[in-house]
């Protein structure tokens, strides 16, 4: 099932979150085609997750501790984050190793998520520099082995991948339909092994490109970060057409 995922980043605090969702909520009249998960700042993840309850949204974080409870200051507990009503975890995400040097740490979040019954998804992808010097494969290889590695296959079915250029978010430049498709279906390849994977675009995705992603057979999924910040827009992304 298609899976469109709103990163809202650290951009609201639980009052404006609270609206964003009732904005969400009031254009979702319809039955939705997909899943819809909504991922605010962890500071709103339980109110919002008290309003998402028995609606068409799902809840997600954006990001996790490896550990579910203890001495780390600052940490956000992916046990609370789940007893908040997070079904999603958003884990490795570019603005997660560029401003916080996220590296090896990763694969412990993802198991740890995945021990709670939540699903990650796991952000990969390359820089411009990595693109242009014909690395993209190799980096986003080794980030899948780096957060994957050591994981049972069993324990890994139903994960979500998030194929997201660096230089495409947040910049208003997506990757051509072509680079996505095929980095999508690299993917697919190397992690055939599991049951129920989700390859996801991301990078400037908004309601006037979704159908060029999404259309394409190896994509079942958007992360979504700017477009995601409107009710009106990340309506429009929930119901895309072809
Ligand atoms: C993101 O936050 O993962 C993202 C893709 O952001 P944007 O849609 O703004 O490029």
């Amino acid at each position: 099932m298609d899976l469109i995922v709103g990163n809202w980043k650290m951009n609201l605090g639980g009052r404006d979150s609270l609206q964003l969702i009732e904005g969400i909520l009031e254009r979702l009249k319809k039955p939705i085609p997909g899943e819809a998960v909504i991922c605010p700042p962890a500071t709103a993840l339980f109110m919002a997750g008290d309003r998402v309850k028995e609606t068409p949204l799902q809840l997600g974080c954006q990001n996790v501790f490896y550990e579910n409870k203890g001495a780390y200051t600052g940490e956000i507990s992916p046990e609370f984050a789940r007893e908040a009503g997070s079904r999603y975890a958003i884990i490795g995400h570019s603005e997660r190793r560029q401003f916080f040097s996220e590296g090896p740490e990763i694969n412990r979040k993802i198991e740890a998520v995945l021990n709670l019954g939540m699903t990650p998804i796991l952000c990969v992808g390359e820089s411009l520099e990595q693109r242009d010097g014909g690395n993209a494969w190799s980096v986003v290889k080794d980030q899948l082995k780096q957060g994957l590695q050591g994981i049972s296959t069993e324990k890994l079915s139903g994960l979500a991948i998030a194929y997201e250029p660096v230089w495409a978010i947040g910049t208003g430049k997506t990757a051509s339909p072509e680079d996505a498709r095929e980095m999508a279906s690299r993917i697919i390849e190397e992690l055939h092994h599991l049951q129920g994977l989700r390859v996801l675009y991301g990078g400037s995705v908004k309601p006037g490109n979704i159908s060029d992603f999404m259309s394409l057979a190896e994509i079942n999924g958007a992360l979504v970060g700017g477009a995601s910040l409107k009710a009106d827009s990340f309506a429009k992304l929930i119901y895309w057409e072809k």
